[in-house]
């Protein structure tokens, strides 16, 4: 079967089983301040395991795009090196929201890959999890049981709590798991190795891995570490499909599918170099060397995929957060690229066609940004070769200085600066040191190395105490909605009725404050680029402020420097309004300029980004180049068009996603939709958005553009300001005209008034330097004329109020007139700064030994300055103009004649 055969099968299996199929989500997590990217199947139901979104469909399954490069799974380290860890890959899922529970979950899974794909059952040992007696959890005899059914004894094995008790993260849902271990080793292999494969599960052999494991949350963990039972049970399965596809394609490297084949022998080609697979190894054992290339090429091929997919999702490589974890992944493959493939180029980018060929069918967005997606990793991969470069440098320099001590260690803190600065891992330097005849000193590293990391984590800390329930909550069981789920109502509503159901205190670098979370709200929690609502929950008693309210797990959290007196109160949600309906106007303008770009610029124009606040709205989009002032007005007249058109919102809540995409709304790459959307339209613009938006768009007022720039390779941002902004905008920019206007006597023809102006000063300036050209003629002739003579030599002295470049010219001028025997000496002074030239013929440099440039050195000392030049023409500048005379004579005093 070909890794798109068994994907489908997967899904088909489960639809046969009831499931409802559903679509990834994004590798890049938006909204999530706890996670940057999807790193399981299950991260996409959060909000249902904690109870704040609807089950129902109870029975889901699909195959999710992981990224597990940062936080909890890191596996960045082994990609490459071993043949079953990836960067990026797709983790197909199954679920139940209080449906099944361990027997279903069970005899799914084993018909799936026993009955359906084949799979050999003598080759498969499933673990259970042994039980804790510190936490008073005993084995999972349940599983146990279930699993009996399928497989001897002999297969079942117990497992320890690392590797069988699944936990969301500190606090929250978590339960034992089983996971289901594959022996693939070749007949060869196990006879030689006189093991069976029980002894080698979990035991980090390549040949014998985890494929698929099954999570059975059924605890609630609380902050003080106790469990207490979850109120609805739910199964979360896992299974790796490139590690699947290997085992039914009867491969024994992930690398050796059809997932990966592909772009390997792009490698190859590129290169030149050859990439041994399993088979081949096992015929024909590799060198050292060999080897090297075999991980670069495996590394490169996985690091493509992970960087393309996050691209395509919206994530570009920059400076912070999730986009340094890309930039670090892409600087990872370009290093070993660099170092075991010789690709002193970028090489990376030159892989993208055959990535799209290969997977753009099943990922169109890969597909239809691949231009993006090139042009970025090609940016990306010359900066990082050319600050390579920069590293290499700084290493020969510091080695070439070892080397003159005699000394043959890099210390660690220098290995740890290039780290830092350059990205060059430690390896990459000890590598480059070894070739050289040097050693790092690892320790130093690693001490340096766990002092950042205690920064980042110090600053990073965030404590976050139990939530605490509160009865209120019940009103919503007996309301319109029997659910217990908050109820925004912030769309049609900016002050409602509420109870506070739930609370809890956050600690943040010392800051203190409170999350609440409301039965109604009208607030809007920070997503999709909108800041969040801030107002005030106010009763008889009290008012207390709503200082931000963000988004969690789908509900409004509200964030508030204090508690209220009585929590369990009821209280009036009101919204600050002004705010609220500017950030509204905003947010609707970024929709009618996301439709003027399109339309004026053309249909690449995809949305990379939004920042929609009460005074400010960015928007970010791809555009290979710099939008022109004209297209800027272009684009300027049609929005502010739209909005004298006065279009209403044509608003459509809880749509299928399906009928959306019918309604022509544009769904964006990289963004999470659920099962039911909302579609905002205003005349042809037409989108997906769960924003807060103008009633109509003449509420915006105008619109102006305020800046064009670039963000990255292929992505522009436009500011812009609305409304209230526009006109402050204006006042500036009418004083400012006020102001300049006051100058040229309040002139009505202001241009023409300043073009005169222009031309006269133009004019001015040009008989000014006729003017002096005239005095350096005449003055040069009489000084000559009036030379004294000593010794035979031609000395003339002069003092004016001069500027200093007139006073050169006057000097050249002499020289011209009286080249031989000549000591001229010319001070000026001008804006109250002394100044000395000394000329002298070049026969008083030969013969008479004198130099300029010494004598003005000398002599400018007199007059608090300094200066120089060559042995023929030299000047100083000074503070003091009182010692200009005496500067000048010192120089003929210095002289001898
Ligand atoms: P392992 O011990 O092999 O790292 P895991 O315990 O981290 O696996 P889970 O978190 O249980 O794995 O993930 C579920 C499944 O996803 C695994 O059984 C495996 O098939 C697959 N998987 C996990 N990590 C990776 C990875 N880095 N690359 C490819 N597949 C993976
Ligand atoms: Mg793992």
């Amino acid at each position: 079967m070909t890794a798109n055969e068994i994907r489908d099968s997967y899904k088909k299996f489960f639809e046969s089983k009831q499931h409802a199929i559903v679509p990834s989500a994004p590798m890049v997590i938006k909204d999530d301040p706890t996670l940057m990217f999807t790193n399981a199947g299950m991260n996409q139901w959060k909000d249902i395991i904690l109870g704040t979104r609807d089950p129902e469909p109870r029975r889901r399954a699909d195959t999710q795009k992981c990224l597990r490069v940062s936080g909890k799974h890191n596996d960045l380290e082994e990609v490459g090196h071993d043949t079953y860890h990836h960067t990026m890959f797709e983790m197909l899922g199954n679920w139940s929201f209080g449906d099944y529970f361990k027997e279903g979950a069970i005899d799914m899974a084993w018909e799936y890959l026993v009955d359906v794909l084949k799979l050999n059952p003598e080759d498969l040992y499933v673990t259970v999890f042994e039980g804790s007696p510190e936490e008073n959890i005993p084995r999972d005899d349940e599983a146990a049981k279930y699993w009996a059914k399928h497989v001897p004894e002999d297969h079942i094995i117990n497992g320890n709590k690392h590797d069988n008790f699944w936990e969301m993260g500190d606090t929250g849902p978590c339960g034992p798991c089983s996971e289901i271990h594959v022996d693939s080793r070749t007949p060869e292999q196990k006879a030689a190795s006189g093991k069976t494969g029980r002894e080698l599960v979990n035991q980090d052999d390549p040949q014998v891995i985890e494929i698929w494991n099954l999570v059975f949350m059924q605890f609630n963990r609380k902050a003080d570490g106790s469990l207490e039972k979850l109120s609805m049970n739910v199964i979360d399965t896992g299974m790796g499909f490139e590690r699947l596809v290997r085992m039914l394609q009867g491969k024994h490297s992930n690398y050796d599918t059809d997932v990966f084949q592909p772009i390997i022998k792009a490698e190859q080609q590129i290169t030149g170099l050859k990439y041994y697979t399993f088979e081949e190894e096992t015929v024909n054992p590799i060198s050292k060397d060999q080897d090297d290339i075999n991980v670069a090429m495996r590394v490169c091929a996985d690091h493509l995929r992970a960087v393309s997919f996050s691209i395509a999702d919206g994530q570009l490589p920059s400076n912070a957060k999730a986009g340094y974890v890309i930039r670090r992944i892409l600087r990872r493959a370009v290093r070993y690229a660099y170092t075991f493939l010789g690709q002193k180029d970028g090489f990376l980018h030159k892989l993208v066609p055959t990535l799209v060929a290969e997977m753009g069918d099943a990922f169109p967005e890969l597909k239809a940004q691949q231009q993006l997606i090139t042009k970025v990793i090609k940016e990306e991969e010359d900066s990082f070769l050319r600050t390579l470069e920069k590293g290499i440098g700084m290493l020969n320099d510091a080695m070439g200085q070892l080397k003159a001590e005699g000394k043959t260690e890099l210390d660690g803190v220098q290995a740890f600066r290039l780290f830092d600065t350059y990205g060059f891992p430690l390896d990459l330097t000890e590598l480059i040191c070894r070739e050289n005849g040097f050693t790092v000193n690892e320790e130093q590293f690693n001490v340096e190395m766990q002092k950042q990391k205690e920064r980042a984590r110090n600053a990073a800390a965030v404590e976050n105490s139990d939530w605490v329930e509160l009865a209120q909550g019940e009103r919503l069981r007996v309301g319109d909605d029997e659910s217990g789920m908050q109820q925004f109502v912030g769309y049609d509503y900016t002050e409602y009725e509420c109870h506070i159901i739930r609370y809890r205190k956050v600690t943040q670098k010392k800051n203190e404050f409170y999350e609440l979370v409301l039965d109604y709200t009208p607030f809007y929690g920070e997503m999709g680029g909108q800041v969040g609502d801030c107002g005030v929950i106010c009763n008889e008693a009290e008012t207390i402020d709503i200082i931000d309210t963000k988004r969690e797990n789908g509900q409004s959290v509200h964030i508030v420097k204090q508690l209220p007196k009585d929590p369990a109160a009821q209280f009036m949600a009101c919204v600050d309004t002004d705010k609220r309906n500017a950030s509204a106007a905003n947010h609707t303008a970024t929709h009618l300029l996301d439709y003027a770009l399109k339309q004026i610029l053309g249909d690449h124009v995809e949305q990379k980004g939004s920042f929609v606040s009460p005074d400010t709205l960015r928007f970010d989009f791809s555009h290979f180049e710099k939008v022109t002032d004209e297209q800027l007005r272009e684009v300027e007249r049609m929005v502010n068009d739209m909005i004298r058109q006065d279009i209403h919102i044509d608003e459509h809540r809880d749509v299928p996603f399906d009928e959306a995409k019918k309604l022509g709304a544009i769904a964006l790459f990289g963004e999470k939709y659920g099962d039911k959307v909302r579609v905002v339209r205003f005349g042809p613009s037409c989108e997906f958005c769960g924003g807060i938006h103008a009633s109509s768009t003449g509420r915006i007022g105008f619109f102006k553009i305020i800046s064009e720039s670039s963000v990255a390779a292929g992505i522009r941002r436009i500011e812009a300001k609305t409304g209230k902004e526009c006109e402050e905008l204006l006042y500036t920019m009418e004083d400012n005209m006020r102001a300049i206007r006051s100058f040229f006597n309040n002139a009505k023809d202001l241009q023409g008034v300043i073009a005169k102006y222009i031309e006269e000063h133009d004019s001015m300036k040009k008989e000014i330097e006729a003017f002096q050209a005239a005095r350096v003629a005449n003055l040069s002739k009489e000084l000559v004329s009036k030379a004294r003579t000593v010794n035979g030599v031609s000395v003339i002295t002069a003092k004016f109020d001069m500027m200093p470049n007139a006073a050169k010219d006057l000097v050249f001028k002499i020289r011209e007139l009286c080249p031989e025997h000549l000591v001229c000496v010319v001070g000026t002074v001008f804006d109250g700064k002394p100044m000395l030239n000394v000329m002298l013929s070049d026969d008083m440099v030969k013969d008479h030994g004198l130099n300029a440039g010494q004598l003005v050195r000398e002599a400018a000392k007199l007059m608090q300055g300094g200066g120089g030049g060559q042995p023929h023409f030299a000047s100083a500048g000074g503070k003091n103009p009182d010692g200009l005379t005496a500067a000048i004579d010192k120089v003929i005093e210095l002289a001898k004649l």
